[in-house]
């Protein structure tokens, strides 16, 4: 990383905002090399000293109910993780978030974050659990198709009602008012055959300075969500862009493919689970003295991570085509130049890295990283 301004990026970063924007990333990958050591220190000592198996045989003395064991098992294994974690999470967002202006979370904001979190995850998560084992204990070898009808119906709840139902415990939604912007997006989404009543600001600006804006949902559900920290800095016409890359998304059915895929892959987990969960070597490997749902389950996440490595590469490669066409939707439309400049805002503003090494794109990118994406508007 050098300090010096490389000329591609003339025009987009200054000498000052580009030196900021490289201490950034070096702080940010410092610490999470950190941090990603320590989770690595922590997995090899649980290993070396079977803590899997003996959290797993200690809680046998209290019940041998499958279901409460399990619960039980990843309480406890959630809340250590969760008290581990915590202290990086802080040091993130009130040391390093907060030496580059980016910080608006109060300590009052992450307190409560942090609490709905885990009562979200004790409740969505622990339901889904109880609910699985469940489904496991009825069915046995073939409970891998009930679980994947079970979580394909809870995907498209969600889908559906994420914006109504989490999204409110954390931020206030509101309609975009009346006025020149509405009226401008109105304009577009009609020339794109686009229905779209529901565009809502968020309140980002409540806990960070840095912008975005997405789409979610499907059907009559669907809404485009902007944060109130884009509305600050962009014109409408660029505004209307980034909007126009989202319709996009609807209209080259991303959304669709997306959902379709990631079932698919939930599908070959949950079958390779399936020939593997009953077995006892996995469960006396991590120190268990028999086979269990839980046990296996944590064998099997670790024994799974170089497959779901690949997998997310592959898909990393398919959203980053996404989002080309994305892009040149909305190029097609007349807005390249209005897009591009977004764009640009949007990279300075979250002091974003903008020329990544090409190795790290292929396999961490979701996004093209933004002079990719210029150069695609370009062309256009
Ligand atoms: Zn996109």
């Amino acid at each position: 990383m050098s300090v010096q301004l490389p000329d591609q990026l003339k025009g987009i970063y200054n000498e000052e905002q580009y030196a900021r924007s490289q201490e950034y990333e070096k702080v940010k990958s410092r610490f999470s090399l950190i941090t990603a050591s320590l989770s690595f220190l922590v997995i090899i000592l649980m290993f070396a000293l079977g803590g899997f198996g003996w959290l797993d045989n200690y809680l046998r003395e209290w019940t041998n109910n499958p279901i409460w064991l399990g619960l039980l098992f990843f309480g406890v294994i959630g809340l250590a993780s969760d008290i581990l974690t915590l202290p990086f999470g802080w040091y993130s967002t009130f040391v390093i978030e907060e030496r580059f202006g980016f910080n608006k979370t109060t300590v009052k904001t992450f307190i409560f974050d942090h609490i709905k979190s885990l009562l979200l995850a004790a409740v969505i998560g622990g339901g889904l659990l109880a609910l699985v084992i469940w489904i496991y204990e009825q069915t046995q070898g073939m409970f891998w198709v009930y679980t994947l009808i079970v979580i394909t119906a809870f995907s498209l709840f969600m889908t559906m009602f994420y914006s109504t139902l989490i999204v409110p415990l954390f931020n206030k939604q509101k309609p975009l008012k009346d006025g020149e912007l509405r009226n401008a997006i109105q304009r577009f989404s009609e020339r794109a055959g686009f229905k779209l009543d529901n565009i809502f600001v968020i309140d980002g600006s409540k806990r960070s300075t840095k912008a975005n804006a997405y789409f979610t949902g499907f059907g009559a559900k669907k809404r485009i969500v902007l944060y109130d920290t884009l509305m600050d800095e962009m014109e409408n016409e660029e505004i209307v862009a980034v909007l126009a890359h989202e319709i996009g998304h609807y209209k080259k059915k991303h959304i669709v493919s997306g959902l379709l895929l990631s079932l698919l892959n939930t599908a070959v987990m949950l079958y390779i689970f399936s020939l593997v969960v009953g077995r006892p070597e996995p469960a006396l490997a991590l120190g268990a003295h028999q086979a269990s749902f839980h046990v296996g389950l944590v064998a099997f996440g670790i024994l799974y991570t170089p497959l779901s490595f690949l997998i997310g590469m592959g898909m990393n490669v398919f959203s980053r085509k996404n989002e080309y066409q994305a892009d040149s939707f909305a190029a097609s439309y007349g807005l390249a130049e209005a897009l591009g400049n977004s764009l640009k805002k949007l990279s300075v503003k979250n002091l974003s890295n903008l020329t990544p090494h090409k190795a790290y794109v292929f396999f961490h990118y979701s996004h093209p990283p933004l002079l990719a994406r210029l150069k695609n508007l370009k062309n256009q």
